[in-house]
């Protein structure tokens, strides 16, 4: 199938990790990070570099005839990205662990690690890594969640990178953070880092869709700030969209693009971890 693959051998058994980049093509972040790991010694177990959608990235493409990340298991007669999810499903059926990468170009600056499951191995792996802010997309509630890659895997997360501060700075955070997931598994040599930062841990509960793409979202809309019930989300001339209950907004879009759908936002209540 398309997608490309090299892979890392260390000389004594442990996990298979998996670093899937580019599952939305213009996420060049994914591709970046792949060729920083490249050349990564690992002391043991299998290291999995994966080029999810090459062609999507070629093209610099969210993708090319579906969303990959809203296709999951995929169909093998499907449309290009349903095979490609097919082929994915069972390829990666047998890694331990799968972290999947994006970017997102917005405004709260935190990078943001997300999960569809909260079970002991998915905390074990969001706690090595020095990461702030975590989101738990509950299929039950996140109809999006279900056909993610994340969702079809043994253990996944996906980690959403905050491009606004400069690309390589965000590559820099995605390597540290790689990083902190193979020394964890013992698979790589790294320092003990201190002063780890408390989580915030987001609970989604509902997806905020606007009617058309002719709404624009509220300006002074912002993430990490409550949204309070009644406030304007987002209007079209006289036609005005309130929210119906309190809600933090998160990974809330600026403007809505011409490729994805009419979500605004996801609506999330914030918890403890
Ligand atoms: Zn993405």
């Amino acid at each position: 199938m398309d997608y490309i693959e090299q892979r890392i051998y260390g000389s004594k058994p442990g996990k298979t990790v998996a670093i899937v980049g580019c599952v939305h093509g213009c996420e060049r972040i994914g591709q970046a990070l792949i060729s920083k790991l490249h050349k990564c010694r690992i002391e043991k177990g299998i290291l999995r570099l994966i080029l999810a959608n090459p062609k999507a990235y070629k093209r610099n493409k969210y993708f090319l005839e579906k969303n990959l990340n809203a296709s999951f298991p995929g169909i093998l007669t499907g449309a290009y990205e349903e095979r490609l999810a097919y082929h994915l499903t069972k390829d990666l059926s047998d890694c331990d662990i799968v972290i999947d990468i994006h970017s997102i170009s917005a405004s709260s600056g935190i990078d943001t690690c997300i999960t569809t499951v909260m079970n002991r191995e998915n905390k074990k792996v969001m706690n090595m890594m020095n990461i702030r802010k975590i989101l738990y997309a509950n299929p039950s509630y996140i109809p999006y969640a279900r056909s993610t890659l994340i969702n079809h895997v043994k253990c996944g997360i996906s980690l959403e990178y905050y491009t606004d501060t400069g690309k390589r700075k965000a590559l820099h955070r995605a390597v540290r953070d790689v990083y902190s997931i193979l020394g964890g598994y013992k698979m790589v040599k790294v320092k003990k880092e201190k002063n780890k930062i408390k989580k915030e841990l987001f609970l989604l509960f509902d997806t905020l869709l606007l009617p058309s793409k002719n709404y624009i979202p509220n300006a002074a809309l912002q993430e990490g700030r409550k949204i309070k019930k009644n406030e304007v989300v987002a209007s079209f001339g006289s036609k005005k969209i309130h929210a119906f209950c309190d809600f933090y907004p998160v990974l809330l879009k600026k403007k809505l693009d011409t490729q994805e759908s009419t979500r605004l936002c996801f609506m999330a209540q914030k918890s403890t971890i």
